[in-house]
């Protein structure tokens, strides 16, 4: 192994090879302590103040994101959302954004919302069409371009080659939310992003017991500081034990994301052939819109999650949810517990997602086991 360079699945696997210098663990310790002594110099030699600037225990979570995304430093969160609002909130009133139309509803409603109200200039686009991008960026005035791809709940998906130099023409930072993807299909960073943002609780830590959220930057700079800062001022640290949780759950992101997206490319095509399913929405078909931007900017697969649109409209759809036994009616994504969703319940009015949508997220049962279940519950409700 010492010409080859190391994958990151080999990264992942063992958490860079983090070896304990004294007791020779494989697995480090979780540090608890809020505070680090002072030098008798009164210098702080350790680089630690204070725990609610950083801790011991973030470092190997920190360092396997930098590497998985090809980043330059890595900060982690307390929740998806306190790690992207700290990307808004890095800006300063007046300055105009851009950000998808359909994307993470609970963010884009705090961009309608709390941002706007602060002082924001926020632009909802068609983010899937990068001439939408284009149209709305102003050159100057437009600090950051956000994207989400592929897109929650409808799987559309943005060229993120195309929209880093539309931003980077304007004077803009890309911002890449790409909880979905993961850095094991897409890393967003080559493609030209300057700030990769995950919802840690889905993916990277894979099993649905710690909220937790990552940005990756790919640059060191004066802006990645203010992130930084952001972060230390307002708090939003993980706690100690879920940032080791965190770090033992993205050991086997590889195995668990392709093993999710080889069942979800089985069930989309299934489904699509479904008598009960109108359509299903999923990067990976052939027939969905962004399947030609997918295939150049996701590797080894589509993702784990789908959407699937049910014929007999909301009822139908929401009976469905209903019968199924193995699924479980939950919202989230990215665990190893395969969830099953009515989208539109859930984001409420305003939403721009479908009401006889249900959005499925693929966990690592059998995929054999997942389709009879959503199979037969499908049927039940065409007769309920
Ligand atoms: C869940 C989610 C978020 C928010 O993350 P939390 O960890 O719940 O705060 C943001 N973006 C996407 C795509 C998500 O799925």
């Amino acid at each position: 192994m010492t010409d080859k360079k190391i994958t990151p699945a080999s990264l992942a696997a063992q958490a860079m090879g983090w070896i304990d210098p004294v007791t020779k663990a494989v697995v480090p310790p979780i540090h608890m302590a809020s505070t680090y002594q002072r030098d008798e110099d009164n210098g702080y030699r350790s680089g630690r103040i204070y725990a609610r600037a950083d801790n011991p225990t973030f470092d190997q979570a920190e360092a396997t994101l930098t590497a998985l995304e090809g980043g330059a430093r890595a900060l982690i969160f307390s929740s998806g959302m306190s790690a992207a609002t700290a990307c808004f909130l890095a800006l300063a009133p007046g300055d105009h954004v851009v950000v998808p139309k359909v994307m993470y509803w609970s963010l884009r409603n705090w961009l309608a919302t709390f941002a706007t109200d602060w002082g924001l200039k926020v632009d909802f686009v068609d983010a899937d069409r990068t001439d939408a991008i284009a149209a709305a960026v102003r050159p100057g005035a437009t600090k950051l371009v956000w994207i989400e791809t592929p897109a929650n709940p409808t799987w559309g998906v943005t060229d993120i080659a195309a929209a880093a130099d539309i931003a980077h023409r304007a004077g803009a930072l890309l911002g890449v939310d790409s909880t979905v993807a993961t850095p094991v299909l897409t890393r967003p960073i080559e493609f030209g992003a300057d700030i990769v943002m995950h919802s840690a609780t889905k993916y990277l830590n894979g099993h649905s017991d710690i909220i937790a959220g990552a940005l990756i930057g790919a640059r060191d700079d004066a802006h990645w500081a203010k992130l930084r800062a952001i972060r230390a001022q307002l708090g939003t640290i993980l706690g100690q034990t879920e940032a080791w949780l965190l770090m033992r759950g993205m050991r086997t992101l590889f195995p668990r994301v392709a093993w999710a997206c080889r069942s979800a490319q089985t069930l989309a095509e299934r489904l699509a052939a479904h008598p009960m399913v109108a359509e299903v929405l999923y990067p990976g078909l052939p027939s969905f819109a962004g399947h030609a931007v997918s295939r150049r900017q996701m590797t080894g697969g589509f993702g784990g999650m789908l959407s699937v649109r049910v014929k007999g409209g909301e009822r139908a759809a929401i009976a469905a949810a209903a019968r199924v036994a193995l699924w479980k009616r939950a919202t989230s994504l990215g665990g190893v517990e395969s969830l099953i969703e009515h989208r539109a319940s859930i984001e409420g009015p305003g939403t721009p997602c479908p009401p006889d949508l249900l959005r499925l997220s693929v966990g690592v049962e059998d995929g054999g086991d997942l389709f009879d279940d959503i199979d037969q519950a499908l049927r039940r409700a065409d007769n309920a």
